[in-house]
């Protein structure tokens, strides 16, 4: 099923484009909250994202921007009010795929939904290798050397940050705020055993430890 992540604070919209949504196959994930958006757009897989831009906590552009910013390459349509095209220049140069100006016709969202996930399936692979190891996020797996890994979601989310983030140290709040939900707060001794335990199910020398700074994995960026 293609998992798409709806982001839209107005109640009324959102429960309309997610009804149209789901009776054209989609499994669709809601939200209505800037903070929450971005998270899960981080963290979780989605083959697309409709994105509203007036939101509350952090506001749709800053969250494409995000996203961006750390290599999440899903196609994202942005929803703008009518008529106001500073809005959507912004939003195509923050990386938006598409646009659709309040109101719009239902059929045509659809529309654009298939036209950005063909787009998007004619794109490169989104396989990242560092070395033996190599991740595959549409299927969401770690492979060492071909074999695919049993990594926990906790496990997978450490594993996948710090491999799109390869050649960059990762201090240890910004991993931690990655791979744990935003509303938990673990210390830094639990992130120590997580990678302790994910070191040991890699087998082979992925994340090095930079004393006092955070990890990194070694590579081009
Ligand atoms: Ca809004």
């Amino acid at each position: 099923m293609t998992r798409v992540l709806l982001v839209e604070d107005d109640a009324a919209i959102l429960r309309d484009i997610r009804t149209v949504l789901e009776a054209n196959g989609y499994l669709v994930e809601t939200t209505a909250d800037g903070e929450e958006a971005w998270f899960k757009g981080d963290t979780e897989e989605y083959a697309a994202v409709v994105l509203d831009l007036g939101l509350p906590r952090l506001d749709g552009l800053a969250v494409l921007k995000r996203w961006r910013q750390n290599r999440r390459t899903m196609p994202v349509i942005v929803l703008t009010a009518r008529g106001t095209w500073p809005e959507r220049v912004e939003g195509i140069d923050a990386g938006a795929d598409d646009y659709l100006g309040k109101p719009f016709q239902m059929e045509e969202l659809l529309a654009r939904l298939r036209s950005v996930l063909r787009r998007h399936a004619g794109q490169a692979t989104s396989l990242i290798e560092c070395g033996s190891v190599t991740l595959d996020e549409r299927q969401m797996r770690v492979s060492v050397k071909g074999a695919p890994l049993a990594l926990s979601a906790l496990e997978y989310r450490l594993v996948s940050f710090l491999m799109r983030n390869r050649g960059r140290v990762v201090p240890q709040h910004e991993l931690m705020e990655h791979v744990y939900a935003h509303d938990t707060e673990p210390d830094s001794n639990a992130l120590e055993v997580l990678i302790g335990r994910v070191r040991r199910k890699l087998g082979v020398d992925l994340i090095e430890t930079r004393r006092g700074f955070g990890y990194i994995v070694p590579g081009p960026t």
